[in-house]
């Protein structure tokens, strides 16, 4: 990532070159999920990834000992959308093209920017990873995030999904999706959520996610996990502690 954002920066400011090559400073190296780039390395790797070590609201974590709250979840606005996979060397993306709407929590609107993958799930019910989980990520207008989280497991197929992965990139690149997708596809039809307040689960892992996670799964083919799981076979940070933050449920 590190060296990718480098060359993007040579191809954004050809200027810039000779001066960032001149200080030949040597890179470290890129965050990935294992060695010396792997999550328990992260904070260190770079000072903007400091709160990946200390932060004190981070995700994902064990779903366990929820609260009820008698609340709602997000009201889901979303439609059908032009998306782009893009295979960006840590997950396989589904770049909103357009407007691909977005929700509503507590009154205040969040856009659908792009869905990605984990493999195995990220979050954990009582202790259970699941085979995947699904990152839907919204941006609200003050730059706060609002990720909606589904757990994939082996069963049915899911159409959505096939087509997606049918399209996925093996290795680093974008592919346009032929025909616009719904991805309410990849969502469970019950709607019991849980709720906290977390980070994101990559460097920089900011604390600006308001994190829904839906309880019940969606099944996908084994085949079409198989085929993420051939690109990378592990994109799953370690669970984080609680620390002082509530956990709700709702129905
Ligand atoms: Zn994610």
């Amino acid at each position: 990532m590190k060296r990718r954002s480098f060359l993007a920066g040579l191809a954004l400011c050809p200027i810039c070159a000779g001066t960032a090559l001149a200080q030949d400073a040597p890179m470290g190296p890129s965050w990935g999920y294992e060695g010396a780039g792997g999550p328990e390395h992260w904070g260190s790797l770079e000072k903007a990834y400091e709160a990946c070590a200390i932060g004190a609201q981070q995700s994902p974590v064990n779903l366990q000992g929820a609260v009820r709250a008698e609340a709602t979840g997000p009201l889901l606005g979303w439609k059908p959308a032009s998306f782009k996979v893009v295979n960006n060397g840590h997950t396989i993306q589904l770049d909103v093209e357009g407007d691909a709407g977005g929700v509503l929590m507590n009154g205040k609107p969040y856009a659908l920017r792009q869905f990605h993958f984990h493999a195995p799930s990220e979050h954990a019910i009582d202790g259970q990873r699941t085979a995947m989980e699904a990152h839907f990520v919204h941006v609200g207008e003050d730059g706060k995030l609002l990720v909606i989280g589904v757990f994939l497991v082996p069963g049915e197929a899911n159409d959505a999904f096939s087509t997606l992965m049918a399209a996925a990139p093996k290795k680093q690149g974008s592919e346009a999706l032929k025909q616009p997708m719904d991805p309410s596809a990849l969502l469970p039809k019950k709607r019991a959520l849980y709720r906290y307040e977390g980070s994101l689960t990559t460097p920089p892992c900011a604390e600006v996610v308001d994190w829904n996670i839906y309880a019940a799964p969606v099944s996908v083919d084994a085949q079409d996990i198989e085929a993420f799981r051939a690109i990378f076979p592990m994109n799953a940070r370690p669970l984080q502690a609680m620390n002082r933050r509530f956990l709700l449920q709702m129905q």
